[in-house]
């Protein structure tokens, strides 16, 4: 009987990791909790149009992805476009996309402002961000952009991405963030050019599914709760319509966040375990709202407003026009948090409702009638937190025993964004391939 390679999980690094072993003409079983593929990826279906779940774009960076679409006949689904940023701080909405619009940043004094876009175009040229690992964010920042900017836009910005980490954020991963972002921009940095795909992610990650499809079987709505090394072999427990299955597999590629992995993972060393223990996850909730009429001319703002309760509003139709989604303007509205935040204890229409009196608040035009959908997608393991001293402790996760890592734990100090999740799925099978001359 051939052997069996089973995939723990079902979004972008699951669809990676398949495609490579369908490539070289292996079987792959995927197992994934939801009733769909994607994961964090994944869209709504509404009225006919597919919309991401969570707010999503590519950036010029994404190589694998262009490569990946060539080979899947969708190149030329890509869509270009400027964008527009803005930033919400203390009621106030400025500009700030451009060199201009920093100029013009009245919260900053001017000298700030100067060396603020000085530093953005020092960062932008300089992909290599050096010996920052072990080094604090915080500290970082104020040497470099002082400390009124550190407080006034980087402060907020890391509260975002760490919540209750942020005293411990590590400053190489705030150098990836921003390397990424200045790379999309215009060598000026009067703009920021970021990409689409004629239908979203969803056309992406359909065209890899029909890719694999073939090659793969893969089992929906399953839990995997438990799994654990016994002669040689994984045996997977999952549990599928409140009853439990068994299977089993000879090579296993992990693509669940680790801090999942960590509980249903049974008599795995205990040196790999200690590592993997000390991954955390942040969690996002985040509305997608279908409106009547626009709310400003930016894709993205930033908020950093204390009495609003989310920190970041996505105008996608400034970026993809509405008539692309029946003439719906569509809104994200997202909060980064820990798992001890209230919005973790409440019902969606408590967070419906706070979402909304937070919205109107900020754009005191906007007519209640004019919302004509909403829709909430809570992830409690959306992103992984990178700490001071994340990549020694990373680079600790080795593959063990036939099984493999992937996912987006494993990108650190780049974004973590599909394209370099994809690529580590691809890695993942590619090593089980090497390692055992398959
Ligand atoms: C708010 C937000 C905005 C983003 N914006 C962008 C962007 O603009 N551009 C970009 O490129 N990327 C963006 N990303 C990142 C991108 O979506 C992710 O990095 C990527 O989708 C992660 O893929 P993954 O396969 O590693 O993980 P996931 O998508 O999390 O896949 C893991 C899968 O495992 C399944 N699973 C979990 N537990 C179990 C279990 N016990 N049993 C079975 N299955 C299980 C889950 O259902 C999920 O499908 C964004 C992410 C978020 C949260």
């Amino acid at each position: 009987m051939a052997e069996k390679i089973v995939v723990l999980g079902g979004g972008a690094s699951a669809l990676g990791a398949a495609y490579e072993l369908a490539k070289h003409n292996f079987n792959t079983t995927i197992i994934e909790k939801g009733k769909n593929i994607g994961g964090l990826a994944s869209s709504y279906k509404i009225d006919g149009f597919y919309i991401e779940r969570f707010y999503h774009h590519f950036f010029p960076t994404d190589e694998l992805v262009f490569q990946l679409a060539k080979e899947l006949g969708i190149k030329d689904k890509f869509i270009w476009r400027k964008t527009k940023m803005g930033f919400y701080y203390k009621n106030k909405l400025y500009g700030f996309t451009s060199p201009l619009d920093i100029l013009r940043f009245k919260p900053l004094a001017f000298m700030d402002r100067i060396k603020f876009g000085l530093s953005m175009l020092k960062i932008a040229k300089n992909r290599d961000y050096g010996n920052l690992d072990k080094v604090s964010a915080e500290k970082w920042l104020i040497g470099v952009f002082g400390r009124d900017a550190y407080e006034k836009i980087f402060r907020p910005m890391l509260k975002i991405k760490f919540a209750m980490s942020i005293d411990n954020a590590s400053a190489a991963f705030v150098y990836g963030r921003l390397h990424a972002r200045a790379k999309s921009r215009s060598k000026s940095l009067v703009s920021e050019k970021l990409g689409y795909m004629e239908g979203g992610y969803n056309s992406l990650i359909k065209a890899l599914y029909n890719r694999i499809r073939a090659k793969s079987e893969i089992i929906y709505n399953s839990d995997i709760v438990e799994i654990r090394y016994s002669k040689d072999r994984y045996i997977i427990k999952i549990s599928k319509s409140n009853k439990i299955k068994i299977i089993e597999a000879d090579y296993v590629i992990n693509t669940l966040p680790l801090e999942i992995f960590s509980r249903i993972a049974k008599n795995f060393p205990g040196k790999l375990m200690h590592c993997i223990k000390k991954i955390k996850y942040q969690a996002v909730i985040c509305a997608t709202i279908g409106l009547k009429r626009r709310l400003s001319d930016y894709y993205w703002i930033n908020v950093s407003s204390a009495d609003l309760p989310f920190h970041g509003v996505i105008e996608h139709t400034n970026f993809i026009p509405s008539r692309n989604y029946k003439n719906f303007h569509i809104v994200y509205i997202f909060n980064y948090v820990s798992p001890e935040h209230e919005f973790w204890k409440v019902n969606e229409s408590s967070i419906k409702k706070a979402y909304l009196s937070g919205l109107q608040k900020m754009f005191p035009h906007m007519n209640r009638k004019d919302i004509l959908w909403f829709k909430l997608s809570k992830e409690r393991y959306a992103t992984p937190i990178f700490l001071q001293g994340y990549e020694e402790n990373m680079k600790k996760i080795e593959n063990a025993r036939n099984l493999y890592f992937a996912g987006s734990f494993k990108i650190y100090p780049n974004s973590r964004n599909v394209n370099n999740v994809i690529r580590t799925g691809i890695d993942a099978a590619k090593d089980l391939l090497k390692e055992n001359n398959l």
